[in-house]
């Protein structure tokens, strides 16, 4: 198994996760509850991360990749026409600007 994420927030690698199960891509999710016990662990090692077969290890940050790729979820104003436009779309579908 690989380490191929790793986070402070359960929610972050929650998310990450839903990604590679989205991506086909099998995944174990561990030290779900380690990140509240005290003690002599560095904090890093106690942070929730997610492992993946060794094979799967190149698909896996890809799919993470992508999906950081993605625009900010934030609607984007036309330069052009001034139509507001959702954060998926990379060109206005009223005048075409990119
Ligand atoms: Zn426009």
């Amino acid at each position: 198994m690989k380490r191929i994420y790793r986070a402070a927030s359960l929610l972050q690698v929650a998310h990450a996760r839903n990604l590679l199960i989205a991506a086909g891509i099998d995944c174990e999710l561990r030290n779900q509850y380690l990140a509240g016990a005290l003690g002599d662990l560095p904090m890093l090692e106690t942070w929730p991360q997610l492992y993946v077969d060794d094979a799967d290890e190149l698909p896996a940050l890809r799919a993470l990749a992508r999906a950081e790729a993605v625009p900010a979820g934030t609607p984007w104003i036309c330069p052009g026409c001034g139509e507001t436009l959702e954060p998926q779309f990379t060109g206005c579908w009223r005048c075409g600007t990119e």
